[in-house]
Formats: structure tokens, C-alpha cells, sequence
């Protein structure tokens, strides 16, 4: 008898892992999948290490988050600055001087640059705006919305942005300095050697199962620990008894390259409508690789079906009332615990799936 089963080795399944076995739990952890890590996962090709399930960049403001993971890996000075590509034209992202001053030729200034966007919005001004459409429009505009967000955010969804909900982009960051930097957090990096290496070392202590899918060997696993600590969708776990949670899944295509740098950065948007992908990820360029060949991967986001992995979680108003139902019935396990991802439904950072981790095993040893 096991104290814990975990069922999924991602990062919160790993986390969970590490911090049980170092209070002297026995973990039994379960992956249906043929390797560690989850969406995390790194693998070496070429001699670099491919995110096979799209970009991650580990970022957070939070000290305690920050020096935990580096317990596991030294992490790099990457700091993501992605490309956007629209037809013949390309910017920086997020928005900022930079991309202003590529956008609109006579302006120089944050002053003249706030001036641009602030008639733009003017112009086409809704006091209540009722889908993403009108609302990217009240924050930047008819120009930036055009070439850089609905292109892209019609791809990545599936669905037109007038029928988009407005609060998936209640803001978008808009600087009037000349900063490339995505993230406005204190810490940023790339784990040198990959992610894999650090999931690696949190499951050391605990005995793990590949290629074990959970519902395949539910009767069995389930009265083989004393408490669960399950990772997977929350919706499948009660077998959709209120019906299935949307998802958004990402289908990657990734091929070796006979150069040595195919686009120049790590991350290139494609933000108009008539390229299907969204995005190409040059993984190299995480770490600065100087190999003589290159891996790319095109992202196609794609709707989600049961049977395809669940990548996105779908936190408009409908799905999360649907989930709220999901969760009233998991408060009632005594046995179960819900985290990470896909267990709780939502759309988490690395750093939030550290933390959240942490102060369940917290929960658990100390009541
Ligand atoms: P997962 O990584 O999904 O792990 C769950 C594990 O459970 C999986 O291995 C799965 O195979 C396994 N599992 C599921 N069901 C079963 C079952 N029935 N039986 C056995 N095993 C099962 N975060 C950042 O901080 N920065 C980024 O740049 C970033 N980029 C991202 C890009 C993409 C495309 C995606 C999808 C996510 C990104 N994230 C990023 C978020 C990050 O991936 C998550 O925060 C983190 O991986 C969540 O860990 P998890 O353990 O909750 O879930
Ligand atoms: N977005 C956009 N254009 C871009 C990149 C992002 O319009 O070039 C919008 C889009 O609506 C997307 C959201 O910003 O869904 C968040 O994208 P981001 O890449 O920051 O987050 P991720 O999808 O990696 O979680």
C-alpha cells in the first residue's frame, strides 16, 4: 500500500512527488503517456532540446518560486521577445515603441505614439463592448488590431473575435518604451539541459509507471494508496457526468532544418489569417544553440476532441460554470485531490503550478 498515488508526472504531479517523498510518503506515480514531464517534456534532437509540446518559458515574480526551481537546473538569460510576421511585414512584440515606430513611419515619441493609438480608438470607440472584436479596438485600435491580434487570435481560438468573449483580453500590454521583454516579471530563464532533467530529479524518490493510463486500471490503482492526487481532466475522472469541459488542442509539427538558423529568434508569430499555423518555435534559440542544424516546430491550434490531448482549458462563462459543478463534487472526495492543469480546469503558468503544488503537500503533512 502506497500513501499516495499520483496520477500524471507533470509539473504538479512532480512537484507533489518530490515534497511527499522528502516527508517520508511512499509515491506511486502514474503517466499515460511514454515519458515524464508532461507538457514540460524536453527531448534532444540534434543536440538540442525540442519543447515537444510547444514553447515554455519559465517566468514568475515570486522569490520562493524562483529559487525552488533553480534547485533543479541553472537557468539561462533568455528573455522572450517574440517576432510577429504579418503578409511581408514583421514586428516586435508585445507592442511598444519598437512595434510603433515600424507601424506608423512619422512616429518617434511615446508622446506621438500615444496620440496614434488614442485617435485610432477614438474613432471606433464602443462604451460597452460586447465581443473581443470591439474590445481590442478600445484598448489599441483599428491598425494593431487588424495586423496583430485578430489574425492570430481567430487562429489560436477558432472562432471569429465578434464572437469571442471580451474578457479574454481585458488587457494588453502597451508600452511607450522601446522593450522587447514579454513578461513584466522580476525572474525569467530557460533551465539549461531542458525541463526533463528537472522533472527527472523530483520523481527520484518515487516509483514510476510509463505507459500506465489511470482509467484503463481504475478499479485496481484506486485502492492502491491511501489518497490520490489526480492530475488528469477533471471532466473524465467523473466520466463527463455534466458534460465535457472544452479544451483547445495544438497539433506540432516539427521537422529538422538543413541550416543553422532559420528564423533568428526562439518565437515567430504569424498574426494573419491566411498562414494556418500561429506559430513557429525555433528551439535552439532558447538556449543560444550554435549546432549546425535546426528544429523547428509550426503550431496548429485545433479544437479538441476526446481522444486528442487537452492543452487549453476554455475559461469562458459557460465552461466555468460547467466546471464550478466538477469541483462542488470533487470537494466532497475524502480520498481524491484535484491539481495542476487539467485538474483544476485552468489556465496555469508554471510558476502557479509550483506554488499550487507546494501548499497542497503543505495541506496534506500539516493538516
Ligand atoms: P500537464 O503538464 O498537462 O501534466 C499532466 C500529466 O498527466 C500529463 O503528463 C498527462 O499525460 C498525465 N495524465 C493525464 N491523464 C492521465 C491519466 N488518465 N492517466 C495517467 N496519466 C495521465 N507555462 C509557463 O509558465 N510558461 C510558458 O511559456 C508556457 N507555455 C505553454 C505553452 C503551451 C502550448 C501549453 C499547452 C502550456 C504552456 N504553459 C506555459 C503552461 C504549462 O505547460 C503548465 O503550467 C504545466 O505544464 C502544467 O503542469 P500540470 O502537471 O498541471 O499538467
Ligand atoms: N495574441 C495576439 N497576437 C499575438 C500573440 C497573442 O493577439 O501575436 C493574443 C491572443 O488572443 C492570445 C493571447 O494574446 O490568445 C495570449 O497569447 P500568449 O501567446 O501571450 O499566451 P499563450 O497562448 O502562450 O498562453
Amino acid at each position: 500500500m502506497y500513501d499516495y498515488l499520483i496520477v500524471g508526472s507533470g509539473l504538479f504531479g512532480a512537484v507533489c512527488a518530490y515534497e511527499l517523498t522528502k516527508a517520508g510518503k511512499s509515491c506511486l506515480v502514474v503517466e499515460k503517456r511514454n515519458h515524464i514531464g508532461g507538457n514540460i517534456y524536453t527531448e534532444q534532437i540534434e543536440g538540442i532540446n525540442v519543447h515537444r509540446y510547444g514553447a515554455h518559458i519559465f517566468h514568475t515574480s515570486d522569490r520562493e518560486v524562483w529559487d525552488y526551481i533553480n534547485q533543479f537546473a541553472r537557468f539561462n538569460h533568455y528573455i522572450n521577445s517574440p517576432i510577429a510576421r504579418y503578409q511581408s511585414e514583421c514586428y516586435n512584440l508585445p507592442f511598444n515603441m519598437n512595434t510603433f515606430t515600424k507601424l506608423w513611419p512619422d512616429v518617434f515619441t511615446p508622446a506621438e505614439a500615444k496620440a496614434r493609438i488614442d485617435s485610432e480608438r477614438r474613432e471606433r470607440f464602443t462604451s460597452e463592448p460586447k465581443n473581443l472584436e470591439e474590445q481590442a479596438i478600445n484598448l489599441v485600435g483599428e491598425t494593431i488590431y487588424r495586423k496583430l491580434i485578430k489574425g492570430y487570435t481567430e487562429k489560436q481560438w477558432g472562432r471569429p473575435c465578434t464572437e469571442l468573449p471580451p474578457f479574454i483580453i481585458k488587457r494588453l500590454p502597451v508600452r511607450f518604451t522601446f522593450d522587447n521583454n514579454y513578461f513584466n516579471d522580476a525572474y525569467q530563464g530557460i533551465p539549461i539541459g531542458g525541463y526533463t532533467q528537472i522533472i527527472k530529479q523530483m520523481l527520484a524518490g518515487a516509483e514510476v509507471r510509463l505507459g500506465c493510463d489511470f482509467f484503463s486500471h481504475r478499479k485496481s490503482l484506486t485502492v492502491v494508496a491511501r489518497k490520490i492526487i489526480f492530475t488528469g481532466a477533471i471532466d473524465q475522472y467523473y466520466d463527463y457526468c455534466f458534460g465535457a469541459l472544452q479544451y483547445r488542442s495544438v497539433r506540432f509539427e516539427t521537422e529538422t532544418l538543413e541550416t543553422d538558423n532559420f528564423q533568428g529568434n526562439a518565437v515567430v508569430n504569424y498574426t494573419s489569417a491566411d498562414v494556418p499555423y500561429t506559430r513557429i518555435i525555433e528551439h535552439k534559440h532558447f538556449e543560444f544553440g550554435q549546432q549546425p542544424r535546426t528544429v523547428i516546430s509550426r503550431e496548429y491550434s485545433t479544437e479538441w476532441k476526446k481522444g486528442d490531448e487537452p492543452y487549453y482549458p476554455v475559461n469562458d462563462l459557460k465552461n466555468n460554470d460547467l466546471y464550478e459543478k466538477y469541483r462542488e463534487r470533487a470537494a466532497e472526495e475524502k480520498k481524491v485531490i484535484f491539481g495542476g492543469r487539467l485538474g483544476e480546469y485552468k489556465y496555469y503558468d508554471m510558476h502557479i503550478v509550483i506554488k499550487n503544488a507546494i501548499e497542497t503537500v503543505r495541506k496534506e503533512i500539516n493538516g
